[in-house]
């Protein structure tokens, strides 16, 4: 359909005035949504410190951003000194890591008190366990003859946690596979070497945490844990019954067709809907800040109450 309007639109470029081309425009290429609700920086997995982070949300356009990093609040109090230099409403965010029935999900939780006791434990806690697993993972590449790989991803998890991204990185640079995407296929998933079963947060444990602390718990990108109709219709259910508010309906790791799946989703398990781009830094295969279109029509947005939101819409 966009190639078709684009088509229409230079074989109509001289018969119509501007106001009908600025409006076609508009049709094929929306505006981005000017929220970001889901961004990393080094003190998790991404690449950019929480100050260059914020400064490139800027000039993407972002007014309402949340730093969500991976199981830690560490760059918060930066983020958001540097957000109000740049007229951004900042959100305290952290992206919690929770196995549910032997999967890894992700939870975030919007508008939480970083210094919330049970929050603060509770993220120490899984930061703890990821070392642990990191040290797993090096075992297993140990086996196959990849030595340093610990030492390695430790290299590059410079403010924070430990991650698989790392361990991908380290691997990449090593040449034992061509990029991010190809590392993991081959040895960072079950059943592959560098692979190492782990347990994460439990889920009612992680959105206690959240909602403790004030905040909102939202499902992060539903869409990629690969579950069936059946289970993602549980997972929502239990969510929702253990106190999650929300999900994630327009996010870097869906379809354009994924977003009208979960809105309708969203409407029908009685969610708040989210945004977020999930941007991990220039040129780590994640999609950039200030690219995603506003949420679907009919969706109830997690910022419907929030005074950070009134000067938007
Ligand atoms: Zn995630
Ligand atoms: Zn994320």
């Amino acid at each position: 359909m966009g190639e078709g309007l684009a088509n229409v639109s230079v074989g109509l470029l001289f018969c119509y005035d501007s106001a009908w081309l600025t409006r076609a425009v508009h049709v094929r290429d929306p505006m981005p949504s000017p929220f970001d609700l889901h961004s990393h920086s080094i003190v998790s997995d991404g690449t950019l410190t929480p100050t260059q982070l914020v400064e490139h949300a800027a000039a993407q356009g972002v007014r309402v951003l949340a730093l969500t990093d991976h199981d830690d609040i560490g760059g918060l109090a930066e983020a958001a000194e540097v957000a109000a230099r740049h007229n951004i409403a900042f959100i305290n965010g952290v992206e919690v890591s929770v196995t549910w029935h032997k999967r890894t999900i992700h939870v975030v939780g919007l508008k939480v008190s970083p210094a919330h006791e049970p929050l603060v434990k509770g993220l120490e806690a899984i930061r703890a366990g990821r070392h642990a697993r990191a040290e797993g993972m090096a075992a297993g590449l140990d086996e196959i003859g990849i030595t340093g790989s610990l030492e390695g991803a430790y290299s590059y998890a410079k403010r924070g946690i430990i991650s698989r991204s790392h361990f991908a990185r380290f691997l990449v640079e090593t040449g034992h596979a061509k990029d991010i995407s190809a590392v993991f296929k081959k040895y960072l998933v079950k059943g592959k070497p560098g692979y190492f079963e782990h347990r994460w947060a439990e889920l009612d444990g992680a959105i206690g945490w959240i909602t403790g602390s004030g905040g909102v718990a939202v499902l992060a990108h539903p869409g990629r844990y690969d579950l069936g109709r059946t289970n993602m219709a549980t997972l929502l259910a239990e969510f929702r019954e253990l106190g999650g508010a929300g999900i994630e309906v327009v996010t870097g790791s869906h379809t354009p067709e994924q977003y009208g799946h979960f809105a309708r989703l969203a409407h029908q398990f009685g969610f708040l809907a989210s945004l977020g781009s999930d941007y991990h830094g220039p040129g780590h295969g994640y999609m950039d800040m200030g690219r995603l279109p506003d949420l679907p029509p009919g969706c109830v947005p997690v910022w419907q109450d929030w005074p950070e939101a009134e000067a938007i819409h």
